[in-house]
């Protein structure tokens, strides 16, 4: 008989950091383009699946010496390979052992809008994403930060997330009740880009667990991603070293414009080619400085986290600026 505990044991074996199950009823009021039933109306289960970013992915970036770690091995390796992997296994397992149908679901990009008509009347229209982070939440992993990013009592913002929907009943994992987050907003002063909104407080309920973030503008964390601010990419400096962009006064969209414009520069930075080849969408110059780096440093240093390393917490010196 499938168990959740089977579920879980398959899923770790595979190499999985974190397995947490919800059930579907937990989702209720959520926005229909982010239902899970949108996808597969008998559900009755949703589980998570978390792989950690290994620390050292973003050791280059915190010296300003290396860049590429934290784009191949923290964004591709993990977003295409390693955890659609798990993913998809462990949906095989539950089909071949159980006879429920399991549904895997990829990681999407950042605001991911329908595009095009519902194909039926009532229903939603193509196509719906379930928010990895909510999902994760609902399935009592963790929490959300006042980062706006999902935080496990493991590894706190270091993982990346997938997701299985299930007609199997499966008992479910209680929410997460601890508190990881202390709310010291250190993650807002680090952003490079100003993304991290602090003045416009968001609130959200999920299945009862109430969470209060800041609002992030992505268009200036895509502009900090890709280091269009004079302060954080050495790449971008070289090929503009006049670029003085007032991050904290730019509204442009994530993709839209912030997406056209950082791709006009790229015909003039050797370095972002390169890595575009390797890892196309995958550019991430800023190496998360507020919403990871900082934040796990501080997580670290306050024993807020369970992963912990022999050298002790993760920054060892002043964080760079190029300003
Ligand atoms: S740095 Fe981390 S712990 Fe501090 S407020 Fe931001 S999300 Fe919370
Ligand atoms: S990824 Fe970079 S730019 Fe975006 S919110 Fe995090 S620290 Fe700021």
């Amino acid at each position: 008989m499938l168990t959740s505990e089977k579920i879980k044991e398959f899923a770790y074996a595979q190499g999985a950091d974190l397995v947490g199950i919800g059930n579907i009823e937990r989702w209720e009021g959520a926005p229909e383009q982010m239902h899970p039933a949108n996808i597969f109306p008998e559900a009755k289960s949703v589980i998570v699946i978390g792989c950690r970013i290994p620390r050292g992915c973003y050791r280059g970036i915190e010296e300003g010496t290396h860049f590429p770690s934290y784009p191949v091995f923290g964004y591709k390796k993990l977003n295409l390979y390693i955890r659609p992997l798990i993913t998809y296994e462990t949906a095989l397992f539950i089909e071949e052992t159980s006879g429920y149908e399991a549904v895997p679901v990829p990681p999407h990009p950042p605001e991911s809008q329908p595009s095009g008509p519902p194909v039926a009347p009532g229903r939603a229209a193509p196509e719906v994403y379930p928010q990895f982070r909510i999902a994760a939440v609902a399935c009592g992993l963790g929490e959300i930060g006042y980062s706006k990013v999902f935080l496990s009592p493991q590894f706190g913002p270091r993982q990346r997330l997938g997701m299985i929907l299930t007609d199997a009943k499966l008992d479910p994992d209680p929410l997460f009740d601890g508190k990881i987050c202390d709310r010291c907003k250190l993650c807002v002063a680090s952003c490079p880009a100003g993304a991290l909104l602090a003045d416009q407080e968001i609130t959200i309920n999920v299945a009862g667990k109430e969470m209060t973030h800041a609002d992030i503008h992505t268009g200036r964390c895509h502009l900090g991603h890709w280091g269009a601010t004079a302060e954080n990419s050495p790449f971008v400096k070289e090929a503009f070293p006049g670029m003085n962009m007032r991050m904290r006064e730019q509204d442009m969209a994530w993709g839209a414009e912030a997406g056209r414009f950082v791709h006009a520069l790229m015909p003039y930075i050797p370095f972002y080619q390169m890595v575009w080849k390797q890892v196309p969408g995958f550019l991430a110059t800023c190496g998360a400085r507020g919403c990871i780096r900082t934040c796990m440093d501080h997580l670290e240093r306050e024993g807020r986290v369970q992963n912990s390393f022999n050298t002790g917490p993760f920054r060892r010196r002043k964080v760079w600026s190029l300003v």
